[in-house]
């Protein structure tokens, strides 16, 4: 085969840029999850149990860790539930659940991280909005409350601006100042910039009350993804703390996935952002967990970070007619996530196995070679017989009824001999 007449040499690799922030520490006994530099960008998630509901939050708290959130803030807002903290960190020790909590302050954290200093320790970050820890002359001092406990306990910080909470003095300010301008700035870019300065501003002044800047991450989230785009990006060029990356109040189901898979892939790509939270609204009856599924599918497609199998699988056309192959797709890709919280333990890179199911001839063997094991089904028309693709190699065929539970032993298999060191 003659070569290509291109004299522009081979097409680029595509990969995420390198993160240039400074490295920030979130621990909890020999658990120490580390946030930004050269560490992997971070999942987090937040329970919306009430936190006075010590075991019910802390369920949820290890349903949410099991999923793969690495980081789990929780709601700190009256006494009773800074009261209860402890009893969650209790339950979640005891439960052999290590992952570290946050806890979420408004308005009134200063004093309940003073006067509860069992809730101050057994937190592992403070996360502060500068928009919402007072007004005039009592701000300064209750984010200085604030930062002292963290300096006392030894905790991290998210200084955690909201386009919802903005500090309104700092707003008005910038207004006003936009407003003497030879060309007024867009209210949109002022806004930005008053997202930024809050961030910036109250980083440094938490460093000058002693607080590390190792120990401060920043975020300034809002719900458009341009606008989160354009901050983000104006927010880690400014500054070089770690960063908390969102889209808040990103919606329900596909809006909400959609809309924030479209704003972190495009910031993460660039390099920007060392820990992600999805803020799914959740549908009746849907899992809180979901919200970490749809984060670690992002870093997963990203390329950033892989944490399950992967499930290589065709849309279905009009040469699918029948509902196994959207049937056997699914319950292999259920089969996966089941397994992972074992296999993770027993079968060490498991996570990075590719498996295929494709629904017919015209890419079903081809699909399937690419992967580590795969199945091409009977298409509407085809005999009715599932070639299965092991390594690259057609290794057997599978007939009859039970093509899905046999398949699935036959991954079980193949994952215990390659992944785990045991003869098939
Ligand atoms: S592999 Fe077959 S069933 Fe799947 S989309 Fe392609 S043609 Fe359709």
């Amino acid at each position: 085969m003659n070569l290509p007449a291109t004299t522009a040499g081979p097409i680029a690799l595509s990969a995420p840029l390198p993160r240039r922030t400074r490295q920030a520490r979130v621990a909890w006994g020999a658990r120490v999850v580390t946030v930004g530099g050269d560490a992997p960008v971070r999942i987090q998630s937040m329970t919306n149990t009430d936190t006075v509901d010590a075991v019910g939050t802390a369920i949820q708290v290890k349903e949410l860790a099991q999923a793969g959130s690495e980081m789990v803030r929780i709601t700190v807002n009256t006494p009773e539930a800074a009261q209860a903290v402890p009893y969650v960190r209790e339950q979640l020790d005891r439960m052999g659940v290590d992952v570290p909590l946050v806890g979420d302050f408004h308005y009134n954290g200063h004093r309940l991280l003073t006067e509860f200093p069992d809730c101050a320790q057994a937190l592992s970050k403070y996360r502060i909005n500068p928009g919402n820890v007072g007004k005039g002359d009592k701000r300064d001092r209750q984010f200085g409350q604030m930062v002292e406990a963290a300096v006392r306990w030894d905790k991290a910080v998210r200084i955690g601006v909201n386009w919802g909470s903005l500090d309104q003095e700092l707003l008005a300010s910038l207004m006003d100042a936009n407003s003497r301008r030879a060309q007024p700035w867009d209210a949109r870019q002022v806004m930005y910039e008053a997202l930024i300065t809050s961030a910036i501003d109250s980083a440094r002044m938490a460093e000058s009350m002693g607080l590390a800047g190792e120990q401060i991450i920043l975020s300034c989230k809002v719900s458009g993804v341009q606008d989160l785009i354009a901050v983000y990006r104006e927010l880690a060029r400014r500054c070089d703390y770690a960063l908390h990356l969102g889209l808040t109040e990103a919606g329900m189901g596909t809006k909400g996935t959609v809309a924030s898979s479209a704003a972190l892939a495009i910031l993460l790509q660039e390099g920007i952002g060392d820990t992600i939270r999805v803020s799914l609204t959740p549908q009746p009856g849907e899992a809180r967990t979901q919200e970490v599924v749809v984060a670690s599918e992002i870093l997963q497609a990203l390329g950033l970070r892989t944490f399950v199998p992967s499930v290589t699988a065709c849309p279905g056309c009009g040469r699918t007619t029948s509902t196994t192959f959207q049937e056997l797709a699914k319950q292999i890709d259920d089969y996966l996530r089941a397994q992972m919280p074992v296999w993770r333990a027993s079968y060490p890179g498991v996570e990075k196995m590719k498996v295929a199911v494709m629904g017919c001839i015209v890419n079903g063997p081809g699909e399937s070679k690419h992967a580590d094991i795969g199945i091409s089904l009977p298409g509407t028309g085809e005999a009715p017989a599932a070639p299965v693709f092991i390594d690259g190699e057609k290794a057997l065929t599978l007939r009859g009824e039970r093509i899905a539970e046999e398949f699935q032993a036959i991954v079980q298999d193949y994952v215990a001999r390659r992944f785990g060191g045991v003869a098939a």
